[in-house]
């Protein structure tokens, strides 16, 4: 995870290494190779300015320059702006109603209907009893993948017409409530591309049920066009936050470090496998401490 970054950002800290005194020309050149890393790793152009803003002011301080071990003060500098561009502290899901509802929402391939099965088992890990339901009446290789998976984990999936999401939604409701399950995860359509059509049929399973969360979900490996997306789907469904997924892969860091600061929104999970367990709740400290290595 993250090898590419960690090893360019482990250039810029060897920069402030080893060395008995060191000057403001020596962090500069450390600052400079720290936004080069950023940039090649493909974060958001203005997240990058921010970010370096930041460090900068901080990095040419007394303390920086007077330490016996500056590139360990440079590195917790480092670290602490990572974090916040993270977005600080972990945002756990709001689920107030009674069954509470999930909805899933992502562009094709993002890794939608895998992540519904993987939150139901986050979820019923943690004493919930979900139903998950399949709303992708597009793509019927959905519907049956979503099955599938309920099989693999053991957990119930509603199919309903196949035909109409906003009916299947509602009748899922009506199942979840004679099946005791309190928490219902809607899987939903999703397109190779942002449509009219796709974000009128959202909104109108978003007036139907309202959600307690909507969660995009979004590919890491697609970089800034992932980050453009989230955009135009939280300015058009108000997005409660984001799952990140395949970052066990070689994403290069760009989605999960801009997009809380573009969109405003939190990510509140990350994908780190193909596995049905392979999600867990994202803590920015975390992700931090593994960009840094
Ligand atoms: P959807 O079209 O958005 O519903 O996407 P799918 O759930 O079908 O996922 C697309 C592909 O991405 C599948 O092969 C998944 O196994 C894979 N995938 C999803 N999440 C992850 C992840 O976190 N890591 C990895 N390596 N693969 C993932």
């Amino acid at each position: 995870m993250f090898e590419n970054l960690q090893e360019k950002l482990g250039r810029a800290f060897k920069l402030l290494s080893g060395k008995g005194r060191i000057s403001e020309k020596n962090i500069e050149d450390a600052v400079k190779q720290v936004k080069l890393s950023l940039l090649e790793a493909d974060v958001n152009y203005k997240v990058v300015k921010e970010f370096i803003g930041g460090i900068t002011e901080k990095a040419l301080g007394e303390e920086v320059l007077k330490s016996f071990t500056p590139d360990q003060q440079f590195i917790k500098i480092v670290r602490d702006e990572l974090i916040k561009m993270l977005g600080e502290k972990s945002v756990p899901l709001k689920l107030s109603s009674q069954p509470s509802k999930i909805m899933m929402v992502g562009l094709q391939g993002s890794g939608k209907t895998t992540t519904t099965a993987k939150l139901g088992t986050l979820l019923r890990k943690e004493g919930r009893k979900p139903l998950l339901v399949a709303a992708d009446v597009y793509r019927p290789a959905a519907i049956d993948q979503l099955m599938q998976l309920g099989k693999q984990i053991d957990m119930p999936v509603f199919t309903g017409d196949r035909k109409n999401p906003v009916k299947i939604v509602q009748e899922a409701m009506q199942q979840a409530v004679r099946n005791i399950n309190d928490v219902v995860i809607l899987d939903t359509a999703g397109r190779l591309h942002i449509d009219d059509a796709m974000m009128r049929e959202l909104k109108e399973i978003v007036s139907a049920v309202k959600p307690d969360e909507i969660l995009m979900v979004v590919d890491a490996m697609t970089g800034q066009d992932a980050v453009n997306s989230a955009k135009a789907f939280n300015e058009a469904l108000e997005l409660s936050g984001f799952v990140v997924t395949k970052l066990d892969g070689d994403a290069r860091g760009g989605v999960i470090l801009s997009i809380r600061h573009v969109t405003g929104k939190p990510v509140k999970f990350i994908g780190i496998s193909e596995k049905p367990d392979g999600i867990e709740a994202f803590h920015p400290d975390r992700v931090a401490g593994r960009i840094l290595g």
